[in-house]
């Protein structure tokens, strides 16, 4: 079996090398410093076609493979993970209301998202629910055209810089993931609003925000063949959203950073000029 990336997947993987290399790692550390959420980066991030990786070309997407899309944010998080995680929530964002929205909700997000005028956010997590994401407590009272929120969330990646989300909420009483429907409510939605922002040990520069809501939002379709259990808190993670070889690739940036840094030690204490 032959495990070499074709011509056009090397292709990303240098774009993507060399966009890192300008744009991300002389900055990394100072933004890591002053939790600076480069906005501006995923605005150069958009012109490389990053913001729409699973977004179909006819919404403006570039529609990459899953294998591309990991290429992308291995190379990433080669320079810092924060914005490779950033951008990762977004794809899913896109990609979910694309692949799941009605044609109202892909008309009046998904090329926007694809394009970078909007920024995504993924809400899920609660206080009270992680790992355990089907018992989750928030709310939606369906009031004829929208549906009424009513609950909290925590973890939010992008929370309150982003412009959209997508969150999961109960439709209906019981436990479990029976239902769980899945909900876009934009940033400004009068009732939404945001909380304190997570401190972590690390990736500073990505916002880890809480949310509260007793707001309108938009309720993406059922689909019929869950059966009311809703795949779109299962098929987002699914994805590539963060590959399990980030962390893989963090750590050969670091021994190689430190092996730089060990033969930079080594030339200074070998050096003539050395007092
Ligand atoms: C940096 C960061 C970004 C995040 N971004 C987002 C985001 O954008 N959107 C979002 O919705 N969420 C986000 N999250 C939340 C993340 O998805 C949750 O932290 C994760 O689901 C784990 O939930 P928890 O922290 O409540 O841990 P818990 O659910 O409390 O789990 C704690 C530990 O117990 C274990 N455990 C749990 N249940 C069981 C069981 N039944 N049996 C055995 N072991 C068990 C778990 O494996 C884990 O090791 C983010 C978290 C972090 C740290």
């Amino acid at each position: 079996m032959n495990f070499d990336l074709d011509e056009e997947q090397a292709e990303i993987r240098d774009t993507v090398r060399r966009f890192t290399e300008s744009h991300i790692t002389p900055y990394a550390e100072t933004w890591d410093e002053l939790n600076h959420f480069p906005r501006e980066v995923y605005t150069l991030m958009a012109e490389l076609g990053l913001m729409g990786m699973t977004t179909p070309e006819e919404y403006g997407g570039s529609a990459l493979s899953r294998l591309s899309g990991a290429l992308v944010y291995e190379e990433l998080a080669r320079g810092e993970m924060a914005t490779s995680v950033g951008l990762s929530v977004q794809n899913m964002v896109a990609g979910s209301i694309a692949r799941f929205g009605n044609a109202e909700q892909i008309q009046r997000w998904v090329t926007r998202l694809a394009s970078g005028e909007l920024l995504g956010a993924f809400s899920l997590s609660e206080t009270a629910s992680g790992s355990d994401a089907a018992s989750l407590q928030c709310r939606a009272e369906n009031q004829g055209n929208s549906y009424l929120l009513n609950g909290s969330k925590t973890w939010v990646t992008n929370g309150g810089e982003a412009d959209v989300y997508l969150l999961m909420a109960r439709t209906s009483a019981g436990k479990g993931a029976s239902g769980i429907s899945c909900f876009v409510i934009e940033k400004g939605t009068p009732g939404f609003s945001f909380g304190k922002t997570e401190r972590k040990m690390g990736l500073h520069s990505s916002l880890s925000t809480a949310s509260a809501m007793k707001a309108r939002a938009s309720k993406l379709p059922s689909l019929p063949w869950t059966a009311g259990v809703s795949i779109l808190a299962q098929w987002p993670l699914a994805s590539p959203r963060q590959p399990s070889t980030l962390p893989a690739t963090m750590r050969e940036s670091a021994s190689n950073s430190a092996i730089l840094s060990v033969h930079s030690r080594a030339f200074n204490l070998c050096s003539p000029t050395w007092p």
